[in-house]
């Protein structure tokens, strides 16, 4: 492997192990900043031109994806932007409550912020760290040698580390590098549409204190108050059993996606209100809602996978950014306690995949259910009340996900033969 000197055609130079992070979202940046603690050089290339502050919506990052971030010294910024997360409510569509899960006491609440919020204070951390990222840097092919590995981008230039890092989203290009039998995202047969109403939920709900879920008549809805009292953030997964061209859709324009939330949430309460008053300016469309499969091979050779190009467990989890973050600090662990990086990176695997595809699954049971006809609903109202009372318990079902914490300063031991296998 080697220590020092490496150079790329696009200027930018190492000593050290240098690492070259593919994909500039979330799981990059947090990679890159877990790889500067654990003492190795990060260096960050991105597809896009521009940082992705401003875009993208509404998220939940959840008290265990908090606690990673607290290893890399984010916890508390992040902790502190947005809203925190309230009691989780499950109605009927009709206003009526199925169930409530309120969070569990000891842990500190989840927050809902802006997706654009958390970029920027990864952008802003990057930056104080002195972590170089390299916008416009498309990711097309790789070269590996005996001492590192070459990266090749869409622009013609090049860089070389000592190991890459995929965290390129659900459309991973390291992935088919790593396996080019590697499955692809599957779509869970949900189209995603959200934003902002100008509607006041009464009460608690219009004060922020609580999140709403609701199985409607014919698609299921989300929302829940801004804390400042100004209105209600929404989104609604609407089921859409062949997937549409994601140019159609945006192509039809956020005014047309409105109206036809408002159809399909007629029957709805308080969707139909929240609807009514919703602003088409403030909306988003994801057009596929999609899963990763089972990825067989998370790393081959210097490359491996972090974030959703490994383990995407669709938006019902509210755990995609969160498991993302844990799977960045524990990849670092690992490269700091074990010198060959193929121990660490099956260290790695050994210590993630068992999680993130026991979430995935639970994940994937909700979306069938949210893809599920007129039949599947009405089970779903008269069973919800009675699971959550026993078998759903806030301590069965969410301690084991938000509970869950990264002790930085225990040493990694290397995996068993029989986990690395995969
Ligand atoms: C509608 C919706 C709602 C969601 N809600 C939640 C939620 O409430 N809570 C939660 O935790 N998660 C949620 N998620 C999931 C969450 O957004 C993802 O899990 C998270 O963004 C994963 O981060 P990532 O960095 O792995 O991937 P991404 O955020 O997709 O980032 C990948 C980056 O790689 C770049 N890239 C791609 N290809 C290349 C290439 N070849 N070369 C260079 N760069 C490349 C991309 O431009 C992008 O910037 C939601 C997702 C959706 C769609």
């Amino acid at each position: 492997m080697s220590t020092n000197g490496t150079t790329s055609t696009d200027g930018t130079t190492g000593t050290g192990r240098r690492v070259l992070v593919v994909g500039g979202g979330i799981a990059g940046p947090v990679t890159a900043l877990a790889l500067r603690k654990a003492g190795l050089e990060p260096v960050v290339f991105e597809a896009y031109r521009t940082s992705a502050e401003g875009i993208g919506g509404t998220f939940m990052i959840a008290p265990n994806g908090l606690g990673a971030l607290a290893v890399v010294g984010l916890g508390e910024e992040v902790g502190g932007i947005g809203q925190p997360v309230g009691p989780m409510v499950i109605e009927d569509g009709k206003g009526g409550v199925l169930a409530e899960f309120a969070g569990l006491d000891d842990l500190p609440r989840g927050r809902l912020m802006r997706r654009a919020e958390l970029y920027e204070v990864l952008q802003r951390r990057l930056a104080e760290d002195g972590i170089e990222v390299r916008w416009g840097k498309r990711l097309v092919g790789v070269e590996e040698g005996a001492d590192g590995i070459t990266a090749r981008f869409a622009d013609g230039t090049t860089a070389t580390g000592d190991l890459l890092v995929g965290a390129d989203g659900t459309g991973s290009t390291v992935r088919t590098l790593i396996d080019p039998a590697a499955p692809a995202a599957r779509y869970t047969g949900l189209l995603g549409v959200g934003g902002y109403s100008s509607y006041r939920l009464p009460g608690r709900a219009g004060r922020g204190e609580s999140v709403h879920f609701a199985n409607g008549a014919r698609a299921f809805f989300g929302y829940w108050g801004l804390a400042d009292g100004s209105g209600t953030a929404w989104f609604s997964n609407i089921p859409q059993p062949e997937p549409l061209d994601p140019e159609e859709v945006r192509a039809l324009g956020a005014a047309e996606w409105l109206r036809r939330c408002r159809e399909l949430h007629a029957d709805d309460l308080p969707a139909r209100e929240v609807l009514r008053m919703a602003d088409a300016r403030s909306m988003e469309t994801f057009p596929r809602l999609e899963i990763m499969p089972s990825v067989p091979r998370w790393h081959r050779g210097r490359m491996v996978l972090v974030g959703d190009s490994v383990h995407a467990p669709s938006n019902s989890s509210g755990q995609g950014a969160s498991l993302a973050v844990e799977s960045a600090v524990e990849l670092a662990r690992c490269l700091r306690d074990l010198p060959d990086h193929t121990a660490a990176f099956a260290a790695y695997e050994a210590l993630r995949r068992p999680r993130v595809e026991k979430i995935a699954a639970d994940a994937a049971r909700t979306n069938n259910q949210k893809a599920s006809g007129p039949v599947g609903r009405m089970v779903f109202r008269l069973v919800a009340p009675i699971a959550m009372r026993t078998f759903m318990s806030p301590e069965r079902t969410l301690r084991p996900v938000h509970g869950y914490r990264i002790d930085w300063d225990r040493r990694v031991a290397p995996a068993g033969p029989a986990v690395t296998a995969a």
